[in-house]
């Protein structure tokens, strides 16, 4: 077989690492500018978003060393016995990509996967080579963030951290039944088991840096994993349920929900048509929930159907609110900042600020108006100086009236 150009490598394993969700921007609509009206793209592959460690957004090379692999996940365009095209870059060329680009101002980092080839250390170590070169040999300054194969030798996925901002595995499926069916190679418990050793080693290292001025560094970007949705039975309180598992065993930065994307020659497993992008959203809001809001899982999951669904027409936390309308209305003025939290339509900020105003003078309608972006989807939840809902919070067709075409936006 000749070997393809560096451009058609990159063309194929930047687009084979587009599945990977752990840094990308979700519920945005793609644009291009092909026709010759206005500038720019959604749909380039190679570079995509994330957020730095200090809230800075940033954009990284994001590839695949190979899309060669010698695993068969049903769900993964490059697993075995999937026929799309195959290539490979050898840690050097990944080395001199990211150089390259970083040089032409095109990204200010790398994010690097891998199918895996020959065996999973053989594979672990050439991604580590990448980043050990990047960080050794260049002094390279930039964000690192690679992923690790949780079934390579326990030294080889600690030794990713001392390279890497943030490393990350994927637990792939919420739950056990689901990996097995459709990840017949993976192994949950190896893939818990690695993330439980990041998790120590994170820990570890940032004991030692407050202690030591000069401890080494091990991934300070944490460690982050990505669950597929909609491509097993598993429910939205599953998932929800072993996200928060993963949260507080492993003291996880994010955990990543990706709809599955129905593949080409898809395995007869799979469901043909991928779940309502919607359906990711809405995972993302309980995430948020959860870790900012004050809810508990208990709390998210009360907003889930007899199934275990989430509402798709109105976010989860308006979804609590409906169930819990005893709790309403809440007293601008008076309210603790979790029962503020709570209120559908108040994101964090705006409970800041509301904290902030009231310490000089009682809030009226107008002032809401100001510190939020709608304070007519407040009403019926709310008591200000000048406005008490009388009894709209018991209406029968609040939801219906709550809910879309106007949906409310409610993490501001
Ligand atoms: S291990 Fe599974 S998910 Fe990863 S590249 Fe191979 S087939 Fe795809």
């Amino acid at each position: 077989m000749s070997r393809s150009s560096v451009a058609e490598r990159l063309e194929i394993l930047a687009d084979a690492a587009k599945y990977d969700a752990s840094c990308a921007s979700s519920g945005t609509s793609r644009r291009h500018s092909r026709d010759g009206k206005g500038l720019g793209s959604m749909e380039g592959m190679g570079i995509c978003h994330a957020y730095a460690p200090d809230g800075r957004c940033i954009s990284l090379l994001k590839i695949l060393l190979t899309n060669h692999c010698i695993f068969d996940c049903h769900y993964c365009v490059n697993r075995k016995s999937s026929n799309v095209r195959r290539a490979r870059f050898t840690p050097g060329e990944v080395v001199d990509l990211t150089l390259s680009f970083y040089r032409r101002n095109y990204i200010e980092g790398l994010f690097l996967s891998s199918g895996i080839v020959k065996s999973s250390s053989h594979t672990m170590e050439q991604l580590i080579e990448v980043a050990r070169s990047l960080r050794e040999d260049h002094e390279f300054r930039g964000y690192i963030h690679l992923k690790t194969i949780p079934e390579a030798d326990a030294e080889l996925i600690e030794r990713a951290g001392l390279w890497a901002d943030r490393v990350s595995i994927n637990v792939e499926l919420p739950t056990d039944t689901g990996l097995a069916q459709l990840a017949p190679d993976k192994n949950s418990s190896q893939i818990e088991g690695a993330m439980g050793r990041i998790g120590d080693a994170i820990a570890q290292a940032r004991d030692s840096c407050d202690r030591f001025r000069h401890a080494p560094r091990f991934a300070p970007a944490g460690q982050s994993t990505q669950m597929i949705v909609g491509a097993d039975g598993a429910s939205d309180g599953q998932i929800i349920g072993r996200a928060n598992s993963l949260y507080a065993r492993f003291r996880l930065r994010r955990v990543y929900y990706s709809a599955f994307s129905p593949i080409p020659d898809a395995s007869a497993v799979l469901p043909l048509r991928r779940p309502p992008l919607m359906r990711e959203h809405r995972l993302y809001q309980s995430d948020w929930q959860i870790r900012y809001y004050g809810f508990s899982v208990g709390d998210v999951l009360k907003a889930t159907d007899a199934e275990g669904m989430l509402p798709l027409d109105i976010d989860p936390k308006l979804a609590w609110a409906l169930r819990h309308r005893q709790d309403f209305p809440v007293d601008i003025n008076r309210a603790s900042r979790e029962a503020l939290l709570r209120v559908p339509g108040l994101g964090t900020r705006a409970v800041a600020a509301i904290l902030q105003a009231r310490r000089h003078h009682r809030l009226r309608l107008d002032d809401l108006a100001r510190l939020t972006r709608s304070v007519a989807k407040l009403r019926p939840f709310i008591v200000t100086a000048d406005w008490r809902p009388t009894r709209m919070i018991d209406r029968l067709d609040l939801r219906s009236r709550l809910a879309p075409p106007r949906q409310m936006e409610l993490f501001g």
